[in-house]
């Protein structure tokens, strides 16, 4: 018999958790799960999964719009923001009730309550009881940033904006990462006014500035604005509902049915006991952790969005699945951080994997080359969109290995994630040149690069 009630306990039910559970007891681990509010996490109630289906959604009205040029008459039709709304809510739910299932059938635990950390191996739920296990993983992800500004209680944040009442006829976005400019994409398509409003003077600043430019300009054609250099510094609510937004930017300010503050995540690790056991936390509450997921306490550890590494759900999938074949499965493992590819779902959507073209020049000069197409897809053409493409391709080296691609048009991230693959490879362009292309497609630009 254990000296403790468990092999593992993990306090929090999102991707990563849910993964390292699962993968642990099929390795023949005693586990059990702690969740204190939905099974599934962020991604799954008030992330990727519902935001995929309004970004669905949106795409309705840009096909509608053009339905005419392709020969079908659509007079009459609306859109409906509550039908939408409820609908998603629903097939989250049996999302939800799915996850719980998988847990179950691999013999997991589930306590459907808030955990805390009473020593190296004890938690305490908020009932009352007291349990041990061998390892205890803390997988409680992120939450939205404040909007650290008086009147901050009168944003919303992606948390509450898949539950809106009704549609907003008009919002601010503060933020210019991935929520701002996937929500200001939807809200726009619903017939709402956006406006984007970030502090700094770039948008998404991590991605390559020329694909970025392109989603700015495009944004601005169909009629987003973007408010930038723009710092937040107070909300007044009116007595009509509306807000009326200040910024420091000698404007003047802006009155919006909702403002929305999507201002990057931070780590969900407050009130849980980690401190006082003893856990190393850093400036903004991520639990530091090593290569290996361990934290300073060698029973404690740590995956996802907690550990603020990269916030973005495959990651912490990974990083669950190798905790739990290193800690029980006798496979030590890390995860590689390296060329991960990622999609902003704006509209159009944005994909990139490897170096920027800037990263790249600042890591290898002039031994880089930058090729590109930028092209009008053959959708548009016919409807009379002007939307436009653009694929980048970089490449280092005598070889010409592919280092960077990155992408902004439609369907961007379904064809990067086959394209990244040649990236992780290391593969020269020959390799693409090689490839016959697939004609006509978007995606053959990708093998047309000259
Ligand atoms: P991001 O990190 O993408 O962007 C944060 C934005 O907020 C930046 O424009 C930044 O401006 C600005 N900002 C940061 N700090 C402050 C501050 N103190 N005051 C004012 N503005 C500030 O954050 P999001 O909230 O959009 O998303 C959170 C995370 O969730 C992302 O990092 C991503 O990992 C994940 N996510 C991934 C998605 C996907 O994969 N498609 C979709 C949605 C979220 P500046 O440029 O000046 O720094």
């Amino acid at each position: 018999m254990s000296e403790f009630d468990y092999d593992l306990f993990v306090i929090g039910g999102g991707s990563g958790g849910v993964r390292a559970a699962r993968i642990s007891s099929t390795h023949g681990a005693k586990v059990a799960i702690a969740e204190e509010y939905r099974m599934g996490g962020t991604c799954v109630i008030r992330g990727c999964v519902p935001k995929k289906m309004l970004v669905y959604g949106a795409h309705f009205a840009e096909d509608l719009h053009e339905a005419d040029r392709y020969g079908w008459d659509i007079s009459g039709a609306e859109f409906n923001w509550t039908r939408l709304r409820d609908i998603i809510q629903d097939d989250v739910s049996r999302l939800e009730g799915l996850y719980a299932g998988t847990l179950g059938n691999a013999d997991v635990e589930i306590y459907k309550e808030r955990a805390v950390l009473t020593g190296p191996n004890e938690i305490k739920l908020a009932s009352g009881k007291v349990i041990t296990a061998k390892y205890i993983l803390i997988a409680t992800g992120g939450w939205p940033a404040n909007a650290g500004c008086p009147g901050e209680e009168h944003a919303l944040t992606s948390n509450e904006i898949f539950h809106l009442e009704e549609k907003p006829k008009s919002i601010i976005i503060v933020g210019g990462g991935y929520i701002a400019n996937e929500f200001a994409g939807i809200f726009h398509a619903f017939g709402s006014d956006v406006t984007v409003a970030n502090r700094s003077e770039k948008i998404l600043r991590p991605y390559d500035q020329e694909i970025v430019g392109k989603l700015q300009e495009m944004g601005e054609a169909k009629g987003i604005k973007y408010r930038l250099s723009a710092p937040l510094t107070k909300i007044d609510k009116n007595d009509d509902g509306t807000v009326t937004v200040h910024f420091d930017d000698g404007g003047e300010p802006q009155t919006a049915d909702v403002v929305m503050v999507a201002t990057g995540r931070v780590p969900n690790s407050a009130n849980m006991g980690l401190a006082e056991i003893g856990v190393e936390l850093d400036k903004s509450g991520a639990v530091v952790v090593g290569d290996d997921n361990k934290s300073s306490i060698d029973s404690v550890y740590a995956v996802g969005d907690v550990t603020n590494r990269v916030q973005l759900t495959p990651v912490a999938i990974r990083e669950g699945h190798a905790f739990a074949d290193s800690v029980f499965g006798g496979n030590p493992r890390t995860i590689s951080y390296e060329n991960i590819p990622s999609a902003v779902f704006s509209a159009p959507p944005i994909a990139s994997v490897g170096l920027t073209e800037d990263a790249a020049r600042a890591q290898h000069g002039d031994d880089i080359k930058v090729y590109k197409s930028d092209f009008r897809p053959m959708k548009n053409v016919l409807s009379g969109r002007e939307e436009r493409g653009l694929y980048k391709m970089i490449t280092q080296g005598p070889e010409e290995i592919v280092i960077g691609l990155h992408m902004i048009g439609p369907e961007s991230s379904e064809i990067l994630q086959g394209a990244a693959i040649a990236i992780v490879g290391k593969m020269p362009k020959q390799v693409f040149d090689d490839v016959v292309a697939i004609h006509p497609s978007m995606a053959e630009e990708l093998v047309l690069f000259k």
